[in-house]
């Protein structure tokens, strides 16, 4: 069993990688004498996750537990479906010793945290990752929320899982755009903070492109490695945390104007890309790296170009609106080197302009 610890004083908690038995067994432990709320959604039940979970807890005599499964969506995640989580806690004898339980993606996970964070003043709770994307960066950390009409993650709250524990066995069921998805999380911690972790990524993208799980195992340890030290330095995104918005500037913009049809990962390299590409422009990036980046990228058919038909006063204007932006002024995080950032408040707007509109499909 391979383990590592968010250092957050006496809210720290393990990230365990490892089996559904193992994973079971610490759950089993972190669970004995409470009660328990485990939700899912329809996807993650019918590919035998909830059922394997539920059996293995079983053989570790734990039984006290009721299981909620929701549709799949991100149309779902939003304060309907957490009131919908929070009275199915009630109506399954939930106290407030009792646990809620996510075993799931984000969106999911993102809901059951934050009714957890709300539920009678606040439960304890345990992430159990299904995608890869989650178990690189949405269950660790502690943002928890949902969805409003006006946007994403516009309501949520900062509250730390007690555990982590990822069964590498679940990831097998993921279907492969949801797997590339998690791949641009994954180039971007090389980018913002490891250089060696990146040129492992690029010398081994045929394992990368196979979904090899061995070789997933150590990816995802060294992405939560990342994280977690991100995240124990600033837990509430006040400073340097930020650097985990790489690529997510321009990235949320054009996942916005797609009306969300564009996968999260995909819009993330893109992101990455114009990030890249304006940081040559500003005299802050040699050329070199934004070509290994991007290389890398499209070795994992990820994209680097905007989008068909896309309108720059478009997203720029989306950029303004973005809830990480004040002033009028847009802040991005600029790569410097390869395994280096900065954040970089006032970005000069024509410039930014001129940087995407060399990312235009021809
Ligand atoms: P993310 O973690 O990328 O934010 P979601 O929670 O929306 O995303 O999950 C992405 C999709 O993959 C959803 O349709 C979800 O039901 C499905 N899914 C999640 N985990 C698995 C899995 N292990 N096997 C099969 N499908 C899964
Ligand atoms: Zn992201």
């Amino acid at each position: 069993m391979n383990t590592l610890t968010v250092e957050l004083g006496e809210r720290s908690y393990p990230i365990v990688l490892g089996d559904m038995r193992e994973c079971a067994a610490m759950l089993a432990e972190k669970l004995s004498g409470r009660s328990a709320l485990i939700v899912t959604d329809e996807n993650v039940e019918q590919a035998g996750h909830l059922e394997r979970l539920q059996q293995a807890l079983a053989e570790n005599d734990f039984t006290d537990f009721h299981a909620l499964i929701l549709p799949p969506g991100e149309e779902h995640k939003n304060l309907v479906t957490v009131e919908q989580i929070a009275r199915t806690a009630v109506s399954a004898g939930l106290n407030r010793r009792s646990v809620m339980v996510a075993l799931s993606g984000g969106v999911v996970g993102d809901m059951t945290g934050f009714a957890s964070a709300v539920y009678m003043r606040g439960i304890e709770f345990i992430q159990l990752p299904t995608t890869l994307l989650a178990a690189v960066d949405s269950s660790v950390g502690g943002k928890t929320g949902a969805d409003l009409p006006e946007g994403k993650n516009l309501i949520g709250a900062f509250h730390q899982p007690q555990l982590v524990a990822l069964d590498m066995a679940v990831l097998a069921t993921l279907p492969e755009c949801e797997w590339r998805n998690g791949l641009a999380e994954v180039v971007k911690y090389g980018m913002i903070m490891d250089e060696k972790f990146l040129s492992l990524l690029e010398k081994n993208t045929g394992k990368l492109n196979s979904f090899d799980p061995d070789f997933y195992c150590g990816i995802i340890r060294r992405c939560c490695e990342c994280k977690a030290e991100v995240v124990a330095g600033d837990e509430c995104e006040k400073g340097r945390r930020a650097i985990l918005n790489y690529g997510h500037t321009v990235g949320h913009a054009v996942e916005k104007l797609s009306n969300f049809t564009l996968p999260h990962g995909q819009a993330v390299a893109i992101g990455m890309a114009a990030a890249a590409r304006l940081a040559v422009k500003m005299n802050m990036l040699n050329a070199a790296v934004e070509e290994r980046q991007n290389q890398l990228l499209k070795a994992l058919k990820l994209p680097t170009l905007l989008p068909q038909a896309s309108n720059i006063n478009s997203i720029i204007q989306t950029m303004h609106s973005d809830k990480k932006n004040s002033n009028n002024s847009i802040t991005m995080v600029l790569p410097t080197a390869a395994g280096a950032v900065e954040v970089v408040r006032n970005i000069d707007e024509k410039l930014l302009a001129a940087a995407l509109e060399e990312l235009l499909q021809p």
